[in-house]
């Protein structure tokens, strides 16, 4: 049982006020204090109030007691804000030196404890991971946060691994906006053609039809509801929802005559199937599946038809399939230019 009395005593009258404690409100853990701003009530944290703890930190109106060593051995920052003099000015809590993180650091409480259970090996950040803890490591640990400079590659690494950087595997990637949001903000190029094609191909923007292209074909009207922006179902920028648009509008542009313009084969009589077969088989279904926007898709689609079935021979079938999985490839590879990455990576 602490008495406020006792801390009088112990500090001196100007760190008093940070550190004067109430035994009734230490029982349910709240910690009041008065700042600058006034009174506010400060939360010991539930799970890194350790009670060997040697440095008190605080973030938000969270206080965390931790050993010093830990934070200060892998990061510069925090070397620096508890090394030298800290430990004499530094106003203390429950006997330990407090150090409140700086507002401009923008350290988040919950971030902050997603990177202590890394660091003390609770939920150590393994592959298999989930974003929101990767992103929560990500940020404290980078250079604009706490600095951990290490850690920070490795979360790196971890967010790359959990986006495919092949034109044939399709994402089903849990939140692409969230994601393509950190990555652009933390310059993980390696991801962000990934999660731009999917945010720009399942986003419903809008794009030009291809009115006209082949007689007889339109669009179905209906088969697309067409929203002006993402953001009914994508939490993105202004900016990155014009990037996703214009990404689209060149996939649109580069697919469009690829997919309205009817395969030919090596033999006349395999040309004829394509000839008959590409209008239900290609076209009419990659119209009533947004096929047209979403090129490496339908481009899988149409290598995976059964065209020996329909009476294209093997060798044609062969060669036509390395030709679309080339124009995957080519999709792939022009997105770099479309979106501004190639010198970047
Ligand atoms: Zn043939």
């Amino acid at each position: 049982m602490y008495a406020a009395t006792f801390w009088r005593r112990l500090l001196p009258r100007s760190l008093f006020t940070l550190t004067s404690l109430s035994a009734a409100n230490m029982a349910n853990g709240i910690v009041p204090s008065r700042t600058e701003d006034g009174e506010v009530g400060l939360r010991r944290h539930p799970k890194y109030w350790l009670e060997d703890g040697s440095l008190v930190v605080r973030t938000q109106g969270d206080l965390f007691k931790v050993h010093r060593t830990i934070l200060q051995r892998h990061s510069p920052v925090l070397s620096s804000l508890t090394g030298g003099t800290f430990q004499e000015e530094a106003g203390r809590t429950d006997g330990c030196p407090t150090l409140h993180l700086p507002d401009e650091l923008g350290v988040d409480s919950a971030d902050f404890e997603t990177l202590l259970e890394h660091l003390y090996h609770d939920f150590p950040l393994g592959p298999d991971a989930s974003f929101p803890r990767v992103a929560s490591i990500l940020r404290t640990s980078s250079k604009r946060q706490l600095d951990f400079p290490l850690l920070h590659e490795l979360t790196r690494q971890r967010l790359e691994s959990m986006v495919p950087s092949d034109p044939t595997a399709f994402y089903e990637v849990e939140r692409p906006d969230d994601m393509l949001t950190l990555a652009v903000d933390y310059d993980v190029y390696t991801i962000q053609k990934a999660l731009f094609y999917t945010i720009a191909t399942h986003a419903n923007l809008q794009h030009d039809e291809p009115e006209g292209l082949v007689p007889g074909v339109s669009a179905p009207k209906d088969a697309e509801p067409v929203e002006p922006s993402p953001a009914n179902q994508f939490n993105l920028s202004p900016e990155l929802t014009k990037r996703c648009q214009r990404l689209l509008d060149d996939l649109v542009a580069h697919f469009t005559p690829i997919l309205f313009t009817v395969a030919t084969a090596g033999h006349m009589a395999c040309t004829d199937v394509f000839a008959e077969q590409w209008m239900p088989l290609v076209i009419q279904p990659a119209l009533e599946n947004s096929g047209l926007c979403r090129p490496l898709e339908t481009l899988q689609t149409i290598i995976d038809l059964d065209w020996k079935a329909q009476g294209v021979c093997e060798e044609c079938v062969r060669d036509k399939r390395e030709e679309w999985k080339e124009e995957q490839g080519t999709v792939w590879e022009k997105m770099n230019g479309w979106l501004g990455l190639s010198e970047k990576q």
